[in-house]
């Protein structure tokens, strides 16, 4: 009672007034809209959070002295922002149950706007869910605002309440759902608030109402909330509820507003769900798609295979119809070395939802051919200490097989075993390694190079095909074939070693390249990516300027010691 008449009396003292939220459009992270929520500046005890009196004056019927106030003092500040030459983002303002039943919303709001002059499309009207739920009379309310040309959005959708049938008997122009009803905080209880936030996100998508998800605040979340499709978030990730200098700041960087309201767009990602929903995809259609995938089941160190299409079958080299024991044969006819590697893929799969884990394993074979085989595995759920996976899977034999030939191509005199050699030193050390031959004419000058073997991490860096690698080891001496070749042929033959900069084309990296004698007329090269070593020294030379711009060029002939690379 005594917080009542406080709250009352503070009324009348003018001590309420509003935070505006930005609400983001999840693709550019720009703001297009906000929602006022009020704040009650009390004279001691400082600002005081609505949790703590609007509640109370819901329950005595007294909500409705307060939004006035507030909704009125949105209408002023917006009136005042466009007076001081500015364009405004949508604002909604809070309507409780109570408003409706004690007061006429729409005829309040319009005679506001005609106060002000305003038009309607500055201002959305956020009613709770519980007010949709429990008012016979809320399509009526809804439709008037309609017709004034309020948008209307419903406010906490999935909070309790609600149904998906509302969707259909309440025509609202949006919905917001708040992620923290849903407990996808908890990790226990994320897998299903995320299944609800999707089946309310796909049902919405296909009614064409925009959804606008609060409570957002992680990279995380609005991560998911991306690959499900959503448009709209508000949260604490972007920004929290700004007092009106701050948030008219931010209004005042026009590059960071969309003005272009809420929409479902037009051009949508990709969502499989809809297209399985519609059965335009067949079973066949949706095993083509997928490739070889198999479902499988984690538990006490074990793995085992519970179901698998029919590719998977082809892969694997076992007939369809000779499925016995097979749960477990599967998981056998891994190679023994790539066992923990495979665990370690669903470990870190269970780890990263929805991303998923990728890695490549060795596959035996019935007939004992082995297969390299990528695999990606995505966790789907938890059942008691069962750890259900979904698996792809595909065959890059004959990749692996092509990279070989490359790394292993025997030339004139260097032996396949010399090769293999080369491989069991080289192969996996973790910067690109090549070997160069150079050629010479009959003077004895350089004539041209070949490159006779390539190590994975320089694959992986500059691709397979020897035009490409040519390309990137000519760029590096400055586009001039010539040269590079006298280089090589310098550290070929004469045992100089010699090291340049590049900037790959293709991957923007910035790579450093070194030259040295291998054997005679063979010139080994490493390569090694430099990108991060580059972002630093800018890092280091922009903060510590300008001491370290002093420091670094006082050397004795006057040159500066630290040179940009090239
Ligand atoms: P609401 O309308 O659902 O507003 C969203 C609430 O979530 C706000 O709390 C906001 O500060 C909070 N929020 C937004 N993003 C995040 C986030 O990422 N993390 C967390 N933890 N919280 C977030 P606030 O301002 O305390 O308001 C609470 C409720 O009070 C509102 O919920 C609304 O129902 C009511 N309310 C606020 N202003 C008004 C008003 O002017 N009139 C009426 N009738 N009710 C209001
Ligand atoms: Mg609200
Ligand atoms: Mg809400």
């Amino acid at each position: 009672m005594r917080l009542l008449m406080e709250v009352i009396d503070a009324l009348d003292r003018d001590e309420f007034t509003f935070f505006a939220q930005p609400q983001c459009d999840i693709s550019t992270g720009k703001v297009v809209g906000a929602e006022s929520l009020v704040r009650w500046q009390h004279r001691e005890m400082g600002l005081i959070s609505p949790s703590r009196f609007v509640p109370l004056l819901e329950r005595a019927g007294m909500i409705h002295l307060l939004d006035q106030q507030v909704w009125e003092k949105v209408c002023r500040w917006m009136r005042s922002w466009m007076d001081r030459g500015n364009q405004p983002v949508p604002i909604s303002i809070n309507i409780s149950r109570i408003d409706i039943i004690s007061m006429d919303v729409p005829a309040f709001l319009s005679s506001l706007l005609e106060k002000y002059n305003l038009p309607a499309k500055y201002l959305k009207a956020e009613i709770t869910e519980s007010a949709c739920a429990e008012e016979d009379d809320i399509n009526d309310t809804i439709d008037r605002l309609q017709k004034a040309g309020f948008l209307v959005m419903m406010d906490d959708f999935g909070s309790g309440y609600s149904s998906l049938n509302m969707l259909k008997s309440i025509p609202v122009d949006v919905l917001k759902i708040d992620m923290r009803f849903l407990e996808i905080k908890e990790e226990s209880e994320e897998q299903k608030g995320i299944g609800i936030l999707e089946s309310i996100i796909n049902m919405a998508r296909l009614m064409g109402i925009p959804v606008i998800v609060e409570g957002v605040e992680t990279l995380r979340q609005e991560n998911i909330l991306r690959s499900m499709g959503c448009h709209y978030t508000q949260g604490f990730y972007h920004y929290k509820p700004l007092p009106i200098e701050q948030f008219e700041l931010l209004l005042s960087d026009e590059g960071r507003l969309d003005f272009n309201g809420l929409h479902c767009k037009k051009v949508e990602p990709f969502h499989v769900r809809e297209l399985i929903d519609e059965t335009l995809f067949t079973d066949a259609t949706v095993n083509s798609i997928l490739g070889p995938a198999a479902v499988y089941d984690v538990y006490e160190g074990n793995i085992e295979v519970t179901r698998v299409n029919e590719q998977y079958f082809h892969l694997a080299g076992m007939n369809v119809f000779d499925n016995e024991g097979l749960a477990m044969k599967l998981w056998e006819n891994v190679w023994d070395d790539d066992r923990p590697t495979l665990l370690g893929l669903f470990a870190s799969a269970y780890e990263r939802r929805p991303t998923g884990a990728e890695g490549a394993i060795h596959y035996v074979k019935p007939d004992g051919k082995v297969l390299w085989v990528q695999v990606r595995i995505f966790f789907l759920r938890e059942q008691e200490e069962h750890r259900i996976y979904f698996v792809a899977l595909s065959d890059i034999t004959p990749l692996r097989e092509k990279r070989r030939t490359l790394a292993l191509r025997p030339v004139a005199d260097m032996g396949t075993e010399e090769m293999e050699r080369l491989e069991q030193y080289f192969g996996s050390l973790p910067c690109g390694y090549g070997l160069v031959r150079i050629d010479l004419d009959r003077s004895g000058k350089p004539m041209s190079f070949d490159i006779v073997y390539i190590n994975q991490e320089m694959e992986r860096m500059c691709g397979s095909e020897p035009q490409t690698l040519r390309h990137l080891a000519v760029k590096a001496f400055g586009d001039d074939q010539e040269q590079l070749l006298d280089k090589a042929y310098q550290s070929a033959y004469v045992g100089a070693v010699i090291t340049h900069y590049t900037q790959s084309a293709i991957t923007g990296h910035y790579l450093q390249l070194t030259l040295y004698q291998y054997g005679h007329g063979y010139a080994a090269c490493l390569l090694q990516d430099m990108t991060n070593m580059q972002i630093y020294e800018r890092a280091s030379a922009a903060c510590c300027w300008p001491i370290g711009r002093a420091a670094a060029c006082r050397s004795e002939n006057g040159s500066c010691s630290i040179k940009p690379m090239p």
